[in-house]
């Protein structure tokens, strides 16, 4: 089948199965086309709880699929590319967290999205890098447990002063790939660019960064800014919608490295054929999908 008749394909089996197809916006630009919404890990949760659609095809990694199937359980949710996973969400376990809280007891445990179902229902709440300041800030313990990601969990420590946090020594490969001397060296090329960047980025290179946020405050920003040239510390799927949105502007990566291999697994035939054999479906045990559910339902209470 060639592309134009494998989206026909995907358009007519979406309708007989009643599906919904989210995607993340690392996704490659087909899969983003083809998706009825495409987001970041906050707005395609939210559409995950909000949708009256028997079955969602959610184009990601693993632990965004299982947080669909958390939120909407009566749902079938199938993840196209069975061995899209995330590393960062593999460097915690519920296991070792339990061993954590256990060694902080007046704790409270926010837990980036980014994360098992298992990990999540060992969590408070949970929180992305949208909302993930303003998760904080809404608790009332003084310690914090914040895991898996160390960056994320830094950027969010220098914003709120009043807390003290304890942090997992998770990070995401891809954003750890930028290096200063490849910041050094695009600034000097693009004097007059800004540097729009993730929180996921290492320290040295958030502060060279003339904006912080997660890829849908990054599309907000690039969407806003006067500036023509933009660089982007984040990966580099967010350039689809952000040459589309913006025709006018350029926009450059930060570093060729900024490609997550997992995010780029799902492909027009996996959703095609995820949508033909209703595969690859995500199952969860209900005690732990409880649990989760507090969790993640607490989230998205903060406003
Ligand atoms: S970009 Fe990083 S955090 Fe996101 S799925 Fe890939 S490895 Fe995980």
């Amino acid at each position: 089948m060639d592309q134009k008749q494998l989206i026909e394909e995907i358009i007519k089996l979406k309708k007989e199965r009643d599906a919904i197809i989210l995607a993340h916006n690392y996704q490659v630009p087909e899969v983003q086309d083809i998706a009825d919404i495409v987001g970041d890990s906050l707005a395609l949760s939210k559409h995950a709880a909000d949708t009256n659609h028997k079955v969602i095809v959610f184009c990601g990694v693993h632990f965004m699929a299982e947080s669909a199937k958390i939120l909407s359980p009566d749902k079938t949710v199938l993840l196209p590319a069975k061995d899209a996973g995330c590393p960062m969400a593999e460097m915690v376990t519920a296991d070792r967290l339990r061993e954590m809280k256990a060694q902080y007891p007046e704790a409270a445990v926010v837990c980036y999205v980014n994360s098992s179902a298992e990990v999540k229902a060992e969590a408070d709440i949970c929180c992305t890098s949208s909302n993930a300041v303003k998760v904080v800030e809404s608790i009332k313990n003084k310690q914090i447990i914040f895991a898996p990601d160390q960056n994320l969990g830094s950027y969010i420590a220098k914003k709120v002063k009043d807390k003290e946090f304890i942090l997992w020594k998770g990070f995401c490969i891809t954003h750890k790939r930028v290096k200063e001397d490849e910041v050094k060296k695009i600034k000097e090329l693009y004097p007059d660019a800004k540097i729009l960047a993730h929180p996921e980025c290492e320290p040295e290179i958030q502060a060279l960064a003339d904006f912080l946020g997660s890829t849908s405050e990054i599309i907000k920003e690039a969407r806003e800014i006067p500036e023509k040239d933009i660089i982007i510390g984040t990966e580099e799927g967010v350039l689809h919608i952000l040459k589309k949105e913006n025709p006018d502007k350029k926009f450059y990566l930060l570093s060729p490295g900024l490609i997550c291999q997992n995010m780029k697994k799902t492909r027009l035939e996996d959703v095609y054929l995820s949508l033909l054999h209703m595969q690859h479906e995500i199952t969860l045990d209900e005690n732990v999908r409880l649990k989760a559910l507090k969790s993640l339902e607490r989230m998205l209470e903060v406003r």
